[in-house]
């Protein structure tokens, strides 16, 4: 799969209204108040570029799961407001998302200004992808650009159907995460290191299968890490082991071994008596003692991982290496960040776990490209071709 798609640059904007699919789905808090606007922020550039080139924004999005339903809690009022601060323009929020009084509206807004369509989720057929709502959608405006990379994993109408009907782009910030995947997934600069952690490794099988073809090394924790120990015959005590697919992991084990990729799996741990914040914490060997679970890689582990990822030229990190919401076992997923940050190579960070942990840590300048998408970016690593991006350009 070759990683691309066309830029705004490729749109006569001049005069015309673009519907642009923005990713807007920020937390809120129990009153609705938006308690982080980073996503709204992030889509700005591309409404500027939209501006600037005589064209007309139209934003479409999503605000959590209302099921096909008007949900009075989950309107987009308070993000057109936030937009208006953040743009210092007018921006003009209607109720609804389709039909002939938002396209009047549309027309009547103010030619330098934003228009922010009603949740698109509103409509039942929206995650559908059902092809009457894309050109009910289309007949908005004149051109398309998906900006939602967080989204773009969804076959839906706003994100992927549009793009069937009008001439289409990515926006800036979907570029920026199509560039900066296409680099690792395409053309690596060697040697490549994937670090992969997290939770379950049934949900990063597919992940590592599609690496396995393109990492030099893959570093394993995080709690998939001891399924794999499983495989391999070691004690692994009462840590996290999906007893189904130890299987799949033998077959990865294999795969690696055939390929002369280096698997490396934790050769000790951090383990406690239960899944606590103020469980005892003690280092094991890397056969775990019965009634104990790892929660965190071991200290040996930490500085063997980080070797690797510090001699790296390019990164590619999913998953935390230990249950790093608690401090006592967080040490190991600091220490591959940082190593991550000391590291001189390209280094990207998806997942969102991952993500908020560079957060934590503080330390989202010091890598290249941090993903704003959890499940896109998760689809882009199995090798996946994602609709929202796929669909884009296939109209002249
Ligand atoms: P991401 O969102 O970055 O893709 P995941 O969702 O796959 O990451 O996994 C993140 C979760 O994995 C975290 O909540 C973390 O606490 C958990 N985790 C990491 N290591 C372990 C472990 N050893 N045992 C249990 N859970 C773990
Ligand atoms: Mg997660």
């Amino acid at each position: 799969m070759s990683l691309q798609a066309p830029s705004i640059d490729s749109l006569a904007l001049q005069g015309k209204t673009v519907l642009i699919r923005v990713d807007f789905n920020v937390p809120r808090d129990a009153q609705g108040s938006i308690t982080d606007d980073t996503r709204i922020r992030a889509a700005l550039p591309t409404l500027r570029a939209v501006l600037a080139g005589g064209g007309k924004p139209v934003c479409l999005m999503h605000l959590g799961r209302p099921k096909g339903q008007v949900v009075e809690d989950l309107r987009v009022s308070a993000i057109g407001k936030r937009l208006e601060e953040l743009m210092e323009l007018p921006v003009t929020t209607l109720t609804e998302s389709t039909g002939q009084a938002v396209s009047d509206s549309i027309a009547g807004a103010p030619a330098h200004g934003v228009v922010l369509l009603e949740n698109v989720r509103f409509h039942g057929g929206e995650t559908q992808g059902d092809p009457e709502l894309s050109k009910s959608y289309a007949a908005l405006g004149d051109l398309f650009i998906n900006d939602a990379f967080g989204a773009s994993h969804r076959a839906h109408s706003s994100v992927s159907g549009i793009a069937g009907c009008l001439p289409s782009a990515a926006g800036l910030l979907l570029e920026k995460e199509v560039q900066a995947f296409g680099r690792i997934l395409n053309d690596p600069a060697r040697p490549f290191v994937a670090i992969l952690g997290g939770a379950k490794v049934s949900d990063k099988l597919t992940v590592i299968e599609n690496l396995l073809d393109k990492v030099d090394v893959l570093v394993v924790g995080g709690g998939m890490a001891y399924t794999f120990l499983a495989a391999q015959g070691h004690s692994v005590g009462i840590s996290l082991v999906e007893e189904n697919q130890i299987d799949l992991c033998k077959a990865a084990l294999a795969k690696a071994a055939e390929r002369g990729v280096r698997l490396l799996l934790p050769v000790d741990h951090v383990v406690a008596d239960r899944f606590a914040a103020d469980a005892e914490a003690s280092v094991s060997g890397v056969d775990i003692p019965e009634g104990r679970m790892a929660l965190d890689i071991g200290p040996k582990t930490q500085e063997l991982y980080a070797a690797e990822v510090e001699a790296a030229k390019t990164v590619v990190w999913n998953g935390p290496m230990g249950v790093f919401e608690m401090e006592a076992f967080r040490a190991g997923t600091a220490r591959v960040g940082q190593a991550l940050a000391n590291c001189s190579g390209y280094t990207v960070v998806g997942g969102g776990d991952s993500v908020a942990a560079i957060g934590m840590l503080g330390l989202e300048s010091a890598v290249d490209h941090i993903s704003t998408g959890g499940g896109a970016s998760l689809e882009l690593l199995e090798g996946k071709a994602l609709p929202g991006i796929a669909a884009l350009g296939q109209i002249a």
